[in-house]
C-alpha cells in the first residue's frame, strides 16, 4: 500500500520565510495527483520535503503505513524523476537505467532481466548501448522514466519533467507518462506549472498559491467549479473571465445594471461574476454589448478578445459559429456562472 498522507506539513526556510502553511491531505494507492501553482507558490518545497530533500519544519509526512519525516530519502522508496534527467553522461542507457539497482545487493541477471522490460515498456531497446549525448531529449526523459521503474518504488515523484522539451514532444510524452503510471499503478506526484499538464494528467489537481492550497479537486471540478478567482483565473487558456458585478433588486447585475441571474437570497452589494470563455454565446437577442478588438483563430475554434463595457472579456467560438468583428451582443449561460466574494475571492 503507498497512501501518502500529509497531516499539517509546514516549511520555514533557515531565513525565517515560510513556504509551505501548514497542509494537509491525503493521496490514495496508485492515484497521479499533480501539483501546479506559479512560480514560488511552494510547490517544489512540497514535492521536496516528501522526497526527503528537504526537512520538515512542521507536521507528520507518511507513506505506506509508515511515518517518513526522519528517514533518508534513499530508504523512502520512492523514485524521482527531474527536469534535467540527471543522467551519466558516460554511462549507457542500459548502465543509466540499471544505476538505482546496484547498490541494492540484486544479481545482475535480474538487474538485466528489469532493465530489458523496462527498455520494451518505453522504445528503448535499440538505445541501450547508447549514451545520453546520442540521444533526443525525448529519449532521454525515457531514460529517467526506465531508471526510476526499475526500483519498484512505492511511489513516484515528478519535478517538472516534461519542462526542457519542445512543445510537441511535450503533448507526447504526457500522454505516454500518464498511460505508464495508469499501467503499473503506481501512487505519482507531479510537480508542474503548466495547468495544461495538470488537467490532462491528474486523476485529481491539488492548486497551490503562496505557499497554501487554494483547492483539491478532479480536473473536471478543478476547472468547472473553481473554490477561488485565483484557480478561476490560473486554471484555463484563455482564463475565465471575471467581471465586477453586484447584487441589486435581487438579481446579478453586470455592466452597469444588466440583470444577468437571479441573486442568491438576501444578498447585496458587490460580487465579482465568472463565466468560461465557452459559456458565452454571440446572440443578436442578448442583451449584454461586447465590442470585439482581436480574433484569433485556432483552426477548429477561435477566440475573440474584447471589451465588456470597461472590462476585459475573451469568447470562445467553434469554426461554423459566427465570428464578428466590432460591436456586437452576448448572453451567458447563467448555469456555468460562477461568483465569488469580491473582498476574499472565494466562491459565494
Ligand atoms: P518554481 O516553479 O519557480 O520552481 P515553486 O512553486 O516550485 O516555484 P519553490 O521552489 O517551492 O516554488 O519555492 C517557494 C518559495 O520558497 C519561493 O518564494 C522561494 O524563493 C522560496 N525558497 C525556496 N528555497 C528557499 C531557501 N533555501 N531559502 C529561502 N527561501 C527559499
Amino acid at each position: 500500500m503507498a497512501r501518502v498522507h500529509l497531516e499539517t506539513i509546514r516549511k520555514i526556510y533557515p531565513n525565517g520565510f515560510e513556504a509551505v502553511t501548514p497542509t494537509s491531505f491525503d493521496i490514495p494507492d496508485g492515484e497521479f495527483v499533480v501539483l501546479v501553482g506559479p512560480s514560488g507558490c511552494g510547490k517544489s518545497t512540497l514535492l521536496r520535503m516528501i522526497a526527503g530533500l528537504e526537512d520538515i519544519t512542521e507536521g507528520t509526512l507518511s507513506i505506506g503505513d509508515r511515518v517518513v519525516n526522519g528517514v533518508d530519502p534513499a530508504d523512502r522508496d520512492i523514485a524521482m524523476v527531474f527536469q534535467n534527467y540527471a543522467l551519466y553522461p558516460h554511462m549507457t542507457v542500459r548502465r543509466n537505467i540499471a544505476y538505482g539497482l546496484q547498490n541494492r545487493k540484486i544479481d545482475k541477471a535480474t538487474i538485466e532481466q528489469k532493465v530489458q522490460e523496462a527498455a520494451t515498456m518505453l522504445n528503448l531497446t535499440e538505445y541501450l548501448d547508447r549514451k545520453p549525448a546520442q540521444l533526443s531529449g525525448g529519449q532521454r526523459q525515457r531514460v529517467a522514466m526506465g531508471r526510476a521503474i526499475v526500483r519498484d518504488p512505492a511511489l513516484f515523484l515528478f519535478d517538472e519533467p516534461l519542462s526542457n522539451l519542445d512543445a510537441k514532444l511535450r503533448n507526447q510524452m504526457r500522454i505516454e507518462i500518464k498511460a505508464l503510471q495508469r499501467r503499473l499503478g503506481v501512487t505519482s506526484i507531479y510537480v508542474t506549472h503548466d495547468q495544461v499538464e495538470a488537467m490532462t494528467m491528474a486523476d485529481r489537481i491539488i492548486v497551490m498559491n503562496g505557499g497554501k492550497v487554494e483547492q483539491i479537486g478532479t480536473p473536471h471540478e478543478v476547472y468547472h467549479n473553481p473554490a477561488s478567482t485565483f484557480v478561476a483565473s490560473f486554471m484555463g487558456a484563455p482564463p475565465m473571465n471575471l467581471l465586477e458585478a453586484r447584487f441589486e433588486d435581487g438579481m446579478v447585475r453586470i455592466n452597469g445594471g444588466t440583470p444577468v441571474m437571479p441573486a442568491p437570497a438576501a444578498r447585496t452589494g458587490n460580487v465579482t461574476l465568472g463565466i468560461r470563455p465557452e459559456d458565452v454565446r454571440i446572440d443578436d437577442a442578448g442583451d449584454i454589448p461586447f465590442h470585439v478588438d482581436l480574433v484569433e483563430e485556432l483552426g477548429a475554434h477561435r477566440l475573440l478578445h474584447g471589451q465588456l463595457g470597461d472590462q476585459t472579456f475573451s469568447i470562445h467560438a467553434m469554426k461554423d459559429e459566427p465570428a464578428p468583428q466590432g460591436a456586437t451582443r452576448l448572453s451567458l449561460i447563467p448555469d456555468n456562472i460562477c461568483l465569488f466574494d469580491s473582498e476574499t475571492g472565494k466562491r459565494i
